[in-house]
Order: C-alpha cells, then structure tokens, then sequence
C-alpha cells in the first residue's frame, strides 16, 4: 500500500467546480425525482428555490488584536411541515451554493424520516482549527448575533455539523438567550446535557446509520458478525460508526480523516484507535494498520461501505472500482450523480445519506420536543424511538425501492419530496 501522505484527500482538481456542482446535484435530483412522482409544476417551481438565504459578514477580534472579518450563511429551503432545521458548519470551503444544496437535502432527510420540520442549514468560512477557544467564542457569538432575526425554536433550530459541537450550541442558545431575556434551550439542539442536551444525542447519526445498516442486511440476508467495514472520516458519525459496529461484531478493517487512512485485514482495534485519536487529533500514525490514502480506502474490498466524511468523495472516476456490497452514507452528498448510476449498475446496496444520517437530525427533534414540555428521557427511551423512527423510515424507503423498482435513493427522495409536496399542496398558496 502507499503511504497516505498529510492532508491528501480525494476531491478532484478544482475545487470551486466540485462545489458548484453540489447544488447542481441536488437540484437535478429533484427535477429527476419530481418526473416519478406526481408533482404540480407549481410546487416543483417553489421546492426548487430556498425560502430564504442570509449571507452575513462576522468581524471578529483575534487573539493578538487584529480585525479578521468572516462570511457567514443561513439558508431555509422550507417550511411546509414545521420550522426549519439543520446544523451549521465552519469549514474553510463553504460556499452559498454548497449550504443551499445541504439545506434543500435537510428538507428531503426530515421528510424521510416524517418528522415535523423544514430544512435549513448554515456555515461560516473558517478553519476553527486555527481559531483558539476564545476566538471561536467569539466568532460563534457574533455570527449567532447575526442570524438571530431569523431562528427561534418556532423558525429555525441550529444543530452541530461538521467544525462545530455541542459547546457551540451552548454559545448560539446562551447568545439567543441573553438577547430574549430568558433562556430558550430549544432554540437549538446538539447542546450539552447539562444546559437541555438530549441523552443520546451526540451518538445518534452514528447509532441511526447502524440501524439501517442492520435493516439492509436484514433484506440483504446476512448478518453483522464478522462483516467487514471501511469508515472515512473519524469525526462524530464515522468514529461513532466504527465504536458501534464493532460493538455489533463488525471487524473495521479501514478508517480515514484528513490525514490519510489505515488498513489492517484482521480488523484494527477500535478502543486503542480511538483512544490514540484522541491524544494526536488524527488516525495519522496509528501503529497496528498500514498507511493507506483516501482514495485506497474507498476502493477497499470490505462488506460495508460508510463514507462519512465531506461531499463528492464517490464520484464516475472511482465508482467502477469500488468492491464494497453495502455503502451506508454516513456523510451529507458523498456520492455524485454520475457515480450512482454506477453503482447502481454494479448492484451495491446504497443507503442513501438522506436515510442513512437522519439519525441525528431525529435525536435533535427528541431533543427539542424535550426541552419543550421541559421533560427528560432516559438514554434507553431515546435510543428505543430512534430504533423505531429509523426502522419506520427504512422500511417506507425500501418498500417504495421495491414498488417503483427504483433504487434506494430514488425511493428516499421520491417518498421525502411527495410528503413535502402534498403538505404544500395542503396549505395552498398564500394569498
Ligand atoms: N447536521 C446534521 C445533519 O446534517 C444534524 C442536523 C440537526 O440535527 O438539525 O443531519
């Protein structure tokens, strides 16, 4: 195997068109699903445009004094079902266009998964890598300040998505609070336990992904134990996924993050793995595994597939040689068009990411709805519901896959954009 050098990952040569053609994709997406089912032109035209997209500049004070001003977006595509809802991250790479696209799908996945939101999402244009605790503070604080005309827990509900994490859910609902006067826990989900967090939360992308990955095998008759699993990326979903399924007696025998990836045939050791990740911020340098890049990582022969780092990492160039029986997408987007035909084609078992990672979107909901009535469940009671969402929501995907004879992705948004589209039909158009 080659060595995965720092910083190598798979994106393709230029960058801006990779992310220009995110919001292609979903668009196309929808205009393909929109074909299948039967959809008035009129709601077509309104779910192909978001509701509202606030771009806003964040100035902040760095450490040593200097003046650095940051962009920052919040983008509603819906509201049709109930607020609209969806995380917000600090990547250095975020354009309005990539943010549109990842709202329009956080309207699909709620729609999945039949629970009563819209989809939104936002970022800001940063590495918080390079930022200090107290820089990010204030960067979260300032952009929270900006966007908060237009969230509340009846508008729009923030989440963590990748760069973020519950501190800064803290900040955006203390920030929120402060200017109301008192404190709205459910302006935001994704919080810490302490100050209206919900049990299971921080698990919950993870644990819905392995819940549909238990239900294909289910169709797909096999079981978990002694299946083989490659992971990309080692942040909240695909190190969660990795702790799970080896719970479930998966042997993960690839994992990935920025860095570059490890191989280990007879399963690498996810507790010390986890444990090194921790002390050295990287799966870079873990002992016990060969070094191997992304792209190997993606084309390994395994069972299951999870990507769950950032979009396009499945694209026409790779799919052809991909070997896995299963791919579970972990990540929002990370597979394009041109690729999920063939795979289709290939007869892999895709999970889509709109299925796959509503896990966490649904906690949040259990989240919001609990610091609603200021009542709290037991980690065993979340856990319980998710299973019964997510088993729900695959079920409605894979029969529908099976009526239509079209593909799990096809079904997923064929089922997301009809339930959209009647809610739409339903409340008519104002005025
Ligand atoms: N950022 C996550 C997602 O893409 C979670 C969103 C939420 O919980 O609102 O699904």
């Amino acid at each position: 195997m080659n060595q995965g050098k720092p910083g190598e990952v798979t994106r393709g040569n230029c960058k801006e068109k990779i992310k220009e053609s995110v919001w292609d994709k979903a668009l196309k997406q929808l205009e393909d699903t929109a074909r299948r089912i039967n959809i008035e032109p009129g709601a077509l035209e309104i779910l192909k445009v978001p509701r509202r997209c606030l771009v806003v500049s964040v100035p902040i004070r760095r450490d040593d004094g200097q003046i650095e001003v940051f962009t920052g977006y919040r983008v509603q595509h819906n509201f049709t079902r109930g607020p609209a809802k969806g995380g917000i991250r600090y990547h250095p790479d975020v354009t309005l266009d990539l943010v549109k696209a990842l709202a329009m799908w956080m309207t699909w996945k709620c729609a999945v998964v039949n629970i009563p939101y819209g989809g939104a999402k936002g970022a800001v244009a940063c590495n918080p890598k390079k930022l200090s605790p107290s820089e990010l503070e204030r960067l979260t604080r300032r952009y929270t300040s900006a966007i908060l005309p237009i969230i509340g827990p009846e508008k729009d509900i923030p989440a963590p998505d990748m760069g973020t994490n519950a501190q800064v859910m803290a900040w955006i609902m203390d920030t929120y609070s402060i200017n109301q006067g008192y404190s709205v826990p459910a302006v935001v989900t994704g919080k810490p336990i302490e100050v209206g967090g919900s049990l299971g939360r921080d698990k919950a992308t993870a644990r819905g992904c392995l819940y549909t990955v238990m239900d294909a095998a289910k169709k797909l008759d096999f079981t978990l134990e002694e299946r083989t699993m490659a992971v990309q990326g080692y942040g909240n979903v695909g190190r969660n996924m990795a702790e799970l399924s080896t719970g479930q007696g998966c042997r993960i025998i690839g994992v990935s993050d920025i860095n570059g990836g490890l191989y280990n045939p007879k399963g690498i050791d996810i507790t010390r793995l986890s444990r090194y990740v921790d002390e050295a911020g990287t799966v870079f340098g873990f002992t016990d595994a060969d070094s191997i890049t992304n792209a190997e990582l993606l084309e390994l022969e395994c069972d299951i597939l999870v990507p769950a780092a950032v979009e396009h990492q499945i694209t026409e160039k790779n799919a052809p040689r991909l070997k896995a029986r299963m791919i579970a997408e972990g990540a929002n987007g990370p597979t394009t068009s041109e690729a999920d035909e063939i795979l289709d084609d290939k007869g892999i078992f895709v999970i889509p990411d709109i299925l796959a990672n509503a896990g966490g979107v649904t906690v949040s909901y259990f989240e919001w709805v609990q610091g609603i009535q200021a009542y709290f469940w037991s980690e065993r009671e979340v856990n319980l519901r998710l299973r019964e969402v997510m088993e729900r929501a695959f079920e409605d995907v894979y029969r529908l896959s099976q009526k239509e004879k079209v593909s799990m992705r096809q079904a997923a948004n064929m089922l997301a954009v009809s339930r959209v589209a009647e809610a739409c039909r339903l409340r008519g158009l104002y005025p």
